[in-house]
């Protein structure tokens, strides 16, 4: 039954994507990329002088993601492939044909090695949700357009005039954000969601004292059995908090959300708007490109806020 259920899920998420399935094979290079939110980027440096697929479609989460029918073949056509790296993609198929694919370019890891002392370091491991900082994230531009450049050097070029264009749009539409959520009162900036995708985000938008000021019973992948301790730090964050509102995730179970409907006698209000964390929404749902996904988050996140 489980078995029939995922298959329905991954049918009914990839028939909410708009993304083609299959290179169109016209000669132009083509050019993968695991998420959509990498995917976004390259298509506006590349335009109509790439062939670009997304692998990882529709509200998938990207963090499990096993290879599917057809992935191979993608895989072995794509001249250069971008991944997120900072161990996201840490399904066993997917990583074992990055790690054996001629060309990939891991931009999470990229943009560590550009700025180190921007990543966040949860325990020992690097938060790989580095695109929930659109600051952050326009700093991959510059090895998305190396990458391309370097495969077709004849487009090198208009690859550097889309990614300076890009940079200006990521970094207006980065200030726009920050602008809207600092209109929040302080007191109020608490995100509660469901798994730790937001540590970036909170950092960038919601405050310099950001680690008091997001926590999610799931951590940096939503894999995990939740435990009842997990269930109870965030109970007592709520409290201390006086949090009013938490925040479910588009592709991410509500069940340990849930468990947190009541916390120091009080009723928990669930959002009824879900946030984007780990994937973009489908057409229609006002996230579909990645600067509407962050723009979607932050505004939800200042309606609720403002109840
Ligand atoms: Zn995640």
């Amino acid at each position: 039954m489980m078995r029939i259920f995922l298959i329905l899920c991954i049918l009914f998420f990839s028939c909410t994507s708009n993304a083609p399935s299959t290179f169109k094979g016209e000669g132009r290079i083509k050019v993968l990329s695991t998420t959509a939110m990498i995917d976004d980027l390259v298509s506006q440096i590349g335009k109509d002088r790439i062939d670009h697929l997304v692998l990882i479609t529709g509200e998938i989460d990207p963090h499990s993601y096993n290879l599917v029918k057809g992935d191979d073949e993608k895989l072995s056509q794509a001249n250069v492939v971008f991944a997120n790296g900072l161990n996201l993609e840490h399904g066993a198929s997917l990583k074992y044909q990055l790690q054996h694919h001629s060309h990939v370019i891991f931009i999470g890891d990229e943009i560590g090695k550009k700025s180190p002392e921007r990543m966040i370091v949860v325990g020992s491991v690097t938060d790989p949700h580095v695109w929930m900082d659109i600051s952050l994230w326009a700093e991959g531009i510059d090895s998305i357009v190396s990458a391309l450049a370097e495969v077709d050097p004849e487009n090198r070029q208009f690859y550097h005039e889309n990614a300076a264009l890009l940079f200006e749009k990521m970094m207006a539409a980065h200030r726009e954000v920050k602008d809207q959520l600092s209109e929040v009162p302080e007191d109020k900036r608490y995100l509660v969601t469901s798994h730790d995708a937001f540590n970036y985000f909170t950092r960038a938008y919601l405050g310099a004292d950001w680690e008091q000021r997001c926590i999610a019973p799931e951590g940096l992948a939503p894999e995990g059995q939740i435990s009842s301790v997990d269930i109870q730090r965030v109970v007592e964050y709520i409290c201390k908090h006086h949090v009013e509102v938490i925040f479910p995730e588009s592709n991410v179970s509500r069940d340990a959300l849930k468990k947190i409907t009541t916390a120091c006698g009080r009723t928990i209000r669930m959002s009824k708007m879900a946030l984007y964390g780990d994937a973009m929404g489908g057409v229609g749902s006002g996230a579909d490109s990645y600067l509407k996904m962050i723009e979607h988050d932050a505004r939800v996140l200042k309606e609720e806020w403002k109840k």
